[in-house]
């Protein structure tokens, strides 16, 4: 888990601002960060929900008692992070609750929706390329019809309360200075007690069951990338907004094409021949076209040739990247018994000419230095 910035320097405050040099530095902030002025930002929007958090520990004075106090461990729950408290079933995030509870009116942490859900989509090069709509099956769970939501398969017999916690679905124990909440062993936190169980839901009261929804991903996604969906995520409940829908994509190497950014680079051999004497050559393009790349006389290997706006869109703007042709000049190989007099013929005029191997020239002019000290 990343480190969570200090909740001042993310407001960019000092620890000692007041009340109203907050709040006009979330609204400053939040204004600039907003989802709906950075739509598929997700820098942005992960910077909006930093500044958020902040703001709601900062802009409430028994919080930000508590966070100047303890820092993020104030307001941790659901376990031991790295190098974090354990404290049993909670963390010093249910402690807190405990003592600000009634204040806060439940929940901590402004957190008020439903779970966000994460979902992992696969798609190809040329997907990438054009921009595709994928359709994604999210499961979710749904009231079991079976047994109207009680969990119980005898309708006589409803749900009984837990005898363990009365109801509560947590129990309290004493542990050292602190008194710990933990979920009810007997009930295993729900509160009730089942007798029958339901066969289809096996007493959950709720069934899973998968919604499809279809995500346009857009074109020059970059591996990686996550895309939002808002309100995609788990149900919230009674007057809850749902969470969100994280689309993470990745995208899939292509057997010609590689991408840096927002360039495509393609390596093409070209014969020793063509190198050398200059041709035209074809070239696959990313849209599925052709294009036409001229080579001239005495190119080498490794050698790029641009074709400008021809790589992929980039994202939340209209440029476009580039296609970088590489040449790769090919030695034949099996040569028939007339190539090989020809080049035979080639190779014996080629000594001597030097002028011609502009490589070998600078190469073997420096290993001439080498053996004689200088290099
Ligand atoms: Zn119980
Ligand atoms: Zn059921």
């Amino acid at each position: 888990m990343a480190t969570k910035i200090d909740y001042y320097a993310a407001l960019e405050v000092s620890r000692d601002a007041n009340g109203d040099e907050i709040k006009r530095a979330y609204r400053k902030l939040a204004m600039k960060y907003h989802p709906d002025r950075n739509p598929g930002d997700a820098q942005a929007e992960s910077k909006f929900k930093e500044i958020s958090e902040a703001y709601d520990v900062l802009k409430d004075d028994q919080k930000r008692a508590a966070y100047d106090r303890f820092g993020h461990a104030a307001f941790e729950g659901g376990g031991p992070g790295p190098g974090g408290f354990d404290f049993g079933g909670g963390g010093l995030g249910d402690i807190f609750e405990q003592m600000f509870g009634d204040m806060m009116g439940g929940r901590r942490g402004g957190r008020r929706s439903g779970a966000d859900i994460q979902v992992q989509v696969t798609i190809t090069f040329v997907e990438a390329f054009a921009g595709v709509k994928k359709e994604i099956t999210i499961p979710t769970r749904v009231t079991c019809k079976s047994c109207d939501g009680t969990g119980s398969a005898d309708k006589d017999q409803p749900p009984e309360t837990c005898p363990s916690c009365h109801g509560a679905g947590k129990v309290r124990a004493q542990q050292g200075f602190f008194s710990i909440e933990r979920p009810c062993p007997t009930c295993h936190g729900t509160g009730r007690l089942i007798r029958n169980p339901c066969k289809e839901c096996h007493g959950a009261g709720t069934v899973e069951k998968n919604r499809t929804i279809e995500v346009a991903i857009p074109a020059g996604v970059e591996d990686g990338t996550r895309i939002r969906i808002t309100g995609e995520g788990e149900a919230g409940g009674k007057g809850v907004p749902a969470g969100d829908l994280y689309v993470h994509v990745s995208v899939e190497a292509h057997a010609i094409f590689q991408r840096d950014g927002a360039n495509i680079y393609c390596r093409v051999p070209v014969r020793m021949g063509q190198a050398a004497l200059g041709t035209e050559i074809e070239v696959p393009v990313v849209d599925g076209s052709r294009a036409k790349v001229k080579i001239p006389a005495g190119t080498q290997t490794g050698e790029h040739f641009r074709l400008r706006g021809k790589g992929f869109s980039v994202l939340r703007s209209s440029a476009r990247g580039d296609m970088y042709i590489q040449v790769v000049v090919e030695t034949p190989r099996h040569l028939s018994k007339r190539q090989r007099e020809l080049l035979e013929e080639f190779e014996a005029d080629a000594v001597g000419h030097a002028k011609g191997s502009p490589e070998s020239t600078g190469f073997f002019s420096k290993v001439k230095d080498f053996f004689e000290g200088k290099l």
